[in-house]
């Protein structure tokens, strides 16, 4: 397919896999098909129609739909933009041989990352990162709870959380995984039932922010776990749409319920700088992208710890 102007055609070496591809496969989050999966991919660019790029170099894909024309793209707020998407859900993904997409959403490789590394951070780094940076602002020293820390962007969590100085604690349902968190240098990881009174105990009354993506299964005790004027953000509710808040709690403890999506550019060159900083993302494991069948079934057992990575 010949190349459009402005956009460009990136040869994939790598793409990784989100929760997201596993629900759209299922038909728990409908698209029409057929659908290319994966929000994430780098690669190096085959073909440019903008004078920005150039054949050859390497890249890597903010990984956000945009029209990048309106008030709100040109403000840099794309979360904000009415054609606002994911890419693999709002449009084809980046589980294929050739990938098209806008030059605005092409930044170079990070040194030191290999394809599968460039290709593992993009969604779960940028939408923590705008979690925790932007909307709960987490301050060195600050004491962060990040619950079900087995999913990619719980790791990117705590792994953001560790760079900026704060103190991390993590809940997990798995002992190996808890084991695992440990490993990234959050402080002490509790099992996800009843995790509010050890968490309390372990953060001399409760913690700042908690780093939500559970939802019902969690929020209370979420709840539970923050000091007086704590803060819980959340990008997600994989244990169902509905919750059940204990109303007083929240407004005796003036606390902050801040949602997130995904995150702006500037947010996405923030993370590029902080892979500069020495920032790395977790790869679990590499499929070849006909073997993609075996790679969503490790993602729907919850048997990762990390990206699932695909590649041509
Ligand atoms: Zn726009």
């Amino acid at each position: 397919m010949p190349t459009p102007q402005g956009a460009v055609t990136v040869s994939i070496r790598a793409a990784s896999l989100n929760h997201l591809d596993v629900w759209l496969v299922s038909g728990a989050q409908r698209v029409e098909p057929p659908r290319v999966l994966a929000a994430d991919g780098a690669g190096v660019v085959a073909e440019s129609g903008d004078s920005s790029w150039r054949p050859g170099d390497e890249v890597v894909i903010y990984p956000v739909a945009c029209c990048w024309r309106c008030e709100q793209c040109r403000a840099g707020r794309q979360v904000f933009c009415p054609q606002f998407g994911i890419l693999g859900e709002h449009t084809d993904g980046t589980a294929c041989e050739f990938f098209q997409v806008p030059a605005q959403n092409l930044y170079r490789r990070p040194e030191g990352l290999t394809w599968d590394e460039a290709a593992a951070f993009p969604l779960t780094f940028l939408t923590a990162w705008r979690m925790i940076v932007t909307r709960a602002r987490l301050q060195p020293g600050e004491t962060m709870l990040v619950v079900g820390a087995g999913a990619g962007v719980a790791a990117a969590a705590i792994a953001i959380g560790r760079q900026l100085g704060a103190r991390v604690l993590a809940t997990s349902r798995s002992q190996a995984k808890r084991e695992r968190v440990l490993e990234l240098g959050a402080e002490a990881a509790f099992d996800s039932s009843g995790f509010s009174k050890p968490v309390r105990e372990a953060s001399q009354g409760g913690v700042d922010v908690v780093f939500e993506h559970v939802g019902p299964a969690t929020l209370d005790e979420s709840i539970r776990s923050i000091r007086k004027g704590g803060r819980i953000v959340f990008c997600g509710s994989t244990s169902g749409v509905r919750a059940e808040v204990n109303m007083p709690r929240l407004f005796f403890g003036q606390a902050d319920l801040l949602g997130s999506t995904m995150g702006n550019a500037g947010e996405f060159e923030q993370v590029l700088e902080a892979i500069g900083r020495g920032l790395r993302p977790i790869v679990d494991s590499t499929f070849a992208l006909d073997e993609a069948t075996s790679a969503l079934e490790r993602l729907e057992r919850a048997e990762q710890f990390g990206k699932v990575v695909l590649r041509p």
